[in-house]
């Protein structure tokens, strides 16, 4: 089932000298349950893209047609966690922007902490946490209001190389144990792979998109292990050459 249909999306940002055209045709039917990463080189328009299909920016053309029930989760570049409070206190953040901590949504953030590993956490504050138990944290917040979709920009971007395999490795599995949708942008064409169910490659900006390519992978499993595939370096070489990088 599609949840989010997007046509011809344009985004122009008019500035004081002159307009950006950020992004071009856009088209692309989401669908309930798939995870689709956007990878593109720096500046494309990837972020834009996401600001104007959750709605925090607005598009300058082309239609945009969203399931009137899907809830919006976003988590962005870093894990946006406060430091002066608790665990606890920064996973009931957006349930307190929604006006909707109650003695159940509070429950159900335990038990999410629990379930992911980060019950002795609850009450230490994040200088306490390993950078990948932080981002499980801001994922959690993230799930604590139960939204369908996923928005995640960058999400693991702050992370060395090593915590960031385990730590995509970890939100994956949370994802789909949630039965989530998920779209992620990223410039890591591995980890877009290694993710998603389809992969939108973008083009320098004006971004238009220059391929989409459906990930079928034997074997298909965690992360990790889809990096292992026999058909991994033919999607990457693909995704290389599509993206034309200038250095
Ligand atoms: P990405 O996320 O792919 O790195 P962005 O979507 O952030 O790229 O930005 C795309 C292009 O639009 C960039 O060239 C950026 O400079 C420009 N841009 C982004 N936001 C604004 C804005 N508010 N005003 C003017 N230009 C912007
Ligand atoms: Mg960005």
């Amino acid at each position: 089932m599609d949840i989010l249909k997007v046509k011809d999306l344009r985004k122009i940002y008019h500035t004081k000298k002159n307009e950006i055209l950020a992004v071009e045709n856009f088209s692309f039917d989401f669908k309930e349950g798939e995870f689709i990463a956007i990878v593109g080189p720096s500046g494309c328009g990837k972020s834009t893209i996401l600001s104007i299909l959750c709605g925090l920016d607005t598009a300058s053309g082309g239609t945009i047609e969203i399931d009137p029930n899907l809830k919006f989760g976003y988590m962005l570049q870093g894990d946006n966690l406060f430091e002066w409070q608790t665990i606890f206190k920064n996973c009931l953040l957006g349930l307190e922007i929604n006006n909707e901590v109650t003695k159940e949504s509070k429950e159900y953030v335990r038990q999410l902490l629990k379930t992911y590993g980060l019950e002795e956490f609850i009450d230490a504050y994040p200088s306490n946490l390993s950078g990948g138990m932080r981002q499980r944290v801001s994922l959690i917040r993230t799930l604590a209001t139960k939204p369908d979709l996923l928005i995640l920009d960058e999400p693991f971007s702050a992370l060395d190389y090593q915590s960031r395999l385990a730590v995509s490795d970890d939100v994956y599995k949370i994802i789909k144990q949630e039965k989530k949708s998920a779209i992620m942008v990223t410039h890591d064409i591995s980890e877009a792979i290694s993710m998603a169910d389809k992969v939108i490659v973008l083009s320098q900006r004006p971004s238009i998109i220059k391929n989409i390519y459906e990930i079928k992978l034997t074997d298909k499993s965690t992360p990790i292990n889809n990096r292992k595939a026999k058909e991994f370096a033919k999607y990457y070489d693909l995704i290389w050459k599509d993206i034309d990088y200038h250095v």
